[in-house]
């Protein structure tokens, strides 16, 4: 593999009369190829590319950065809470 070539993805609709549209199938086109499916010829609607999802791995990362984020919050206000308080007492009587 010298280079990784461009591609862009796409799907035909020209639908019933082209297996690549019943199938909903991506097809991939060369960047700089004609965007057309390679069936029936018809122009392609560009899809989104799969890298361009937000992958599950990022949703669990962020999903796990906000729980720890307000545990950590959470943790402060409590103890901090449960700390002044009791000093607190202590000095005024
Ligand atoms: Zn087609």
């Amino acid at each position: 593999m010298p280079q990784e070539t461009l591609k862009k993805i796409g799907k035909c609709i020209n639908k019933t009369q082209c297996t690549n549209a019943d199938s909903e199938k991506e097809i991939e086109i060369i960047f700089g190829d004609e965007f057309v499916c390679p069936e029936c010829g018809n122009d392609l609607i560009e899809t989104a590319l799969p890298s361009t999802k937000i992958p599950l791995w990022m949703k669990i990362t962020i999903a796990v950065i906000i729980v720890f984020g307000l545990g950590v919050c959470g943790y402060f206000l409590f103890n901090g809470g449960g700390n002044v308080t009791p000093a607190d007492k202590i000095i005024i009587e």
